[in-house]
Parts: C-alpha cells; structure tokens; sequence
C-alpha cells in the first residue's frame, strides 16, 4: 500500500510542516540538571477540586525546588465540557492558596516559548503527527460505525474478553487499499487509530516516581488517535504536548496508571523521550467506618470554592494538603514552627502510595493555628478580605470600623505577646462569632437557669452599679456584690463547703450578666466586652434582658 498517499488521502491539510521543523520550534529547555518542568492540566469545566490543588502543589514544589518550571496547560478537547471564564477561575483559585504558575494559558510571562497552551489552538501539530504515523504505517482509518463497535463490546463480554479495538477485533486494521478507498470514496466517517505492536502476554517493569517499581502489561488496544472530527484524544494529545512542551515530570492521579502502557506505546511509536510519571494517589475520606474516594456528587469538601467560601485560612489548606503529601512533613513543622512551609524539602518520591485520607476535623485544627497566630491587625485583614466577597451587606458595614473591629480581636484572640486563644477557626465563622458585638446583628434567645426576679434581680442591681472605668478587679468586685445581695455565694469556695445554703455561686450569678450582654453561657472576658461596647450598650443590654424575662 502506498501509506504517503493514503496519509495524503486521510489529512489532506495543505498548511502542515514538517515533524522535525517542531524538535526545532520546541527547543530542550535551558535548564540545569535535575530541574523538573511540570504541569497542571485541567479540562476548562470550571469545576477545580482539592485533588487538583493536591496535584498542583505537588507540581509547584517538584518545579520550584529544583529550580523547574511549572506550566498550565488546558485539556479543552471535549467542547461539551468547557465552561466559560474556567480557565480564570482555575487561575485565581489556585492564586488563593499561594500557587502560582511561571508560563502558560492566560498566564504573562516570557517563558511563554512552549504554546499555545490550549489543545484546541494545536490541532495542526497533532494532524502532522498523525500523518507521519500513517506514513509509516503504524496508524490506520477506522471506519466502524457507533453499532458496529457496540456489537464487537457486546461479543467479547459474551465471551468474557478484554473489551475494546484489538487484535482479530480491529476489523479496521486490514483493510485493503480498495476498501479503503472506497470508504472515503463513499464520505464515511473515519477515526485514526494506533496500530499497536504490542502484546498482552508481555510484562515489563515500569519505574513510576511514587509507586516504585511496577510490572506493566503491553498495550495491544489499537487507541484512537483523531476522532472523527479531527480532535485529538487524551492519549495522543498528552505524548505529543508533554514531549514538545518539554515536561521532565508527569504528574497526575492514579486512574491514570491503566492508560500507561497505551502511553509508553505512543512514545515509543512518536520516537519521543518519555517523560517520568509520579502517579497520585487518590483522596480518601472516611464514611460510617468506610474509606471511599472523595466524590464530586456527594461531598461539598472536593470543590476548592467550598474552603474560599467557609474562609478556611488559605495556608493552613496547602500545610494540610503538604501533610498529605509528604508524611515527613509534620514532624518537619513541629521542629520548625516559625519557618515557612515552602523551606521544608519536598520530595515527589515520598509521596503516599496508596489513598489519602483526608480529614476536614484537622485541616480546622490547621486553620485555627495558623488564625491564632495572625495579629489582630491580620486577622481583621483576613476576615475583611471574606466580607468582602461572600459576607453580607452589613458584614461589610461592620468591618468598615476597623479599630473596633482589631479590639475585638485583641480580646477573642488574645493581644500580642499574650497566649493565644485559637476561636477563630475560619472567616465565616469568625465573623459570625463576633456578631453579638453589634446591635444589628444581636438577637439574642436567653437560656437563663434562674427564675425571672432573681435574673431581674442581679442585671438590675448591676446596671445601678456598673461603671465602665472600673478595672477587672473592680468590676468582678461589684459582681460579687450583686451576687451576695441576690442570694449567691460570693465565694465559689464558700459555696463548695455549703451549697445548700445558697441558690449558686458568684459564677452562676456572673453567666446571667453574660448572657444578657453577649447572649451565651460561654464568651470572653466579659468586663472586657462590656468596655468595648461601652457603658450605654451595655446597660442598655442589661435592661432589654429584664425586659425579656
Ligand atoms: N486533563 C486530564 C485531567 O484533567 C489531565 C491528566 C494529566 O495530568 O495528564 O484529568
């Protein structure tokens, strides 16, 4: 068979170039040894999820650390799936949790010499590569039809056989020239498949980057290539942009691994390098004692948006994800609390092999660490930066007063130089926590445990007495007056030798004047507070709790 005329016949394109023009268009990278070019490759369906994330600071750190570079490539070959503006918000997510990318779609930047960066826009390249495989026979037409296919599946799960385009099955794969051009003659529709050399009763060992040594079967599946609408497949568009792209490192997530062989064929067949593979493992979480995949349909957690919008701090999701990615990590961080998490030596090949657990319990504890150690100052930033985009209208009122806000903070996370309470656990919530500091947003449901007079009976006579000029000892002095003249002990050790004798202890009697001014059992210091309000909102306070009584 003449193959340069049936490649002429099937990619009949007039604008291609040569193959060999490409190795000179696409230069090896002017890297030193050992620096790593890595990507992330998303398709633009606008939904990026913790496993992309997991993904991508694996690709920053192996980049970044050897002095690489990390690349974003956009997989847009399914047009179903495209979302417009996805391609942004990939971008912009990402550049919330720290990772940012040197080169590559909508990123600026002029190591931009490997684009572009979008699949659609690189048809051309995949056609001359298709070409030149059909040239030299090891890719073919294929003409069966959607029906034609079922019925070739149908007959080998009958037969309990492997399913798919393969050996005595690729019934494609000998057709006569005649045949063939008859076909085309006709205007049937056609795919470009690999003609695979390989054999299923073959087995290598394959070296990937985080599993280790692993024993791989050939491919024998003759793969499409070109769809019949000239769209490159996952496959064929991954060996051809890995390699002109110059990626050192593949790295990507473990259902993967049974496309490898299917790769290691096209490489082999493009007379291409291959790049190494570090398979991730998947995400895990458990589920009534069950570990299961993280799932798009099921768990909110897996979308990145899910954590912007709970206000998770953006570093204590990288530390988490880092302690899933690296085990050695953690140790690493105890011993080296102040440093920054991008000092401690990443390593591809430490990587988990096998799930991952994820666990949203200590990302939280993670987060109202890496809270508690803001300064107010920072913190109001932090919190400011959450109203802004998904708080509400008086949200953003209330943090327009930025010297009230940080004195609430001061108190609910402790001031500098002092122990720290860890509260804040993530914006929404911390916004949410101080809420009760102003009066739009105060509605209190008292839960008081004693009966209307005696409740009356201690905010009345505090509100005759408070003054906001007292200090601590001052105002817990007059607590205590409060207490004794309503029947508490004014001792909480008076009040443990004989309980009976009282009606509670000063600290019940103090959890009334908390609950009126804050509308819980539990707060911080409430003298403080009551500063902070100040003496007309807090005995306006006082009163309104009477009221309601
Ligand atoms: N577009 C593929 C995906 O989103 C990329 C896989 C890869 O990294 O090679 O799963």
């Amino acid at each position: 068979m003449d193959l340069k005329k049936l490649a002429a016949a099937l990619i009949p394109d007039d604008d291609l170039i040569s193959p060999e023009k490409y190795e000179e268009i696409y230069p090896a990278r002017l890297l030193e040894k050992g620096a790593e070019v890595t990507r992330l490759a998303p398709s633009p369906t606008g939904f990026i999820h913790l496993g992309n994330l997991y993904s991508a600071l694996a690709d920053e750190r192996a980049a970044h650390t050897t002095g690489g570079v990390f690349y974003l490539r956009i997989e847009d070959t399914d047009l179903k799936r495209k979302v417009d503006g996805a391609v942004e918000s990939v971008i912009r997510s990402l550049k919330y949790f720290g990772i940012k990318f040197d080169e590559g779609a909508e990123i600026s930047s002029k190591l931009n010499y490997y684009g572009p960066y979008y699949q659609r826009q690189r048809a051309k390249i995949y056609r001359t590569f298709a070409k030149k495989l059909i040239e030299e026979g090891k890719a073919y037409p294929c003409f069966c039809t959607e029906e034609e296919l079922a019925a070739i599946r149908a007959a080998q799960s009958e037969k309990k056989l492997t399913t798919g385009y393969y050996g005595a099955f690729a019934k494609c794969r000998n057709l006569t020239e005649e045949q063939i051009y008859e076909n085309l003659a006709a205007g049937k529709p056609y795919v470009i498949r690999l003609r695979s050399s390989g054999d299923i009763s073959r087995r290598f060992t394959f070296r990937d980057e985080i599993k280790g040594e692993i024993s791989v079967t050939e491919n024998d599946q003759d793969i499409v290539l070109l769809k019949s609408d000239g769209i490159p497949t996952y496959h064929f568009a991954h060996a051809i942009d890995d390699h002109f792209m110059r990626t050192t490192l593949v790295i990507r997530g473990e259902e993967w691994l049974s496309s490898l062989p299917v790769h290691i064929e096209l490489f082999s067949a493009l007379g291409f390098r291959m790049p190494r593979y570090a398979h991730t493992c998947s995400l895990m979480k458990s589920d009534g004692g069950n570990k299961r995949k993280l799932s798009k349909r099921k768990d909110p957690e897996l979308s990145l948006d899910y954590y912007r919008r709970a206000g998770y701090y953006p570093v204590a999701v990288v530390k988490y994800l880092m302690t899933l990615l690296n085990s050695g990590f953690e140790e690493w961080e105890l011993k080296n609390p102040l440093a920054d998490w991008r000092d401690f030596k990443f390593k591809v090949s430490k990587m988990g092999k096998s799930g991952a657990l994820f666990d949203l319990d200590k990302l939280s504890d993670i987060s109202r660490t890496e809270i508690s150690m803001l300064s107010p100052g920072e913190c109001y930033a932090f919190l400011k930066g959450w109203t802004e985009e998904f708080g509400t209208e008086k949200d953003r009122q209330h943090f327009a007063s930025e010297a009230y806000i940080v004195k609430i903070l001061e108190l609910v996370m402790g001031a500098d130089g002092k122990k720290r309470r860890k509260d804040i656990e993530r914006a929404e919530q911390g916004v949410r926590l101080i809420d009760y500091f102003f009066d739009d947003s105060f509605s209190p449901v008292y839960s008081f445990r004693y009966g209307a007079d005696t409740v009356k009976g201690v905010l009345g006579r505090f509100a005759e007495i408070y003054d906001p000029a007292d200090d601590n000892s001052a105002w817990f002095a007059k607590v205590k007056e409060v207490a004794a003249a309503e029947g508490f002990a004014a001792e909480t050790s008076e009040y443990r030798k004989d309980p009976s004798a009282y009606i509670g202890s000063v600290a019940d009697a103090a959890e009334i004047l908390r609950i009126a001014v804050t509308g819980s059992a539990n707060s911080p210091d409430l003298c403080t507070i009551m500063s902070i309000l100040g003496k007309e909102r807090s005995i306006a306070r006082l009163k309104s709790a009477m009221g309601a009584v």
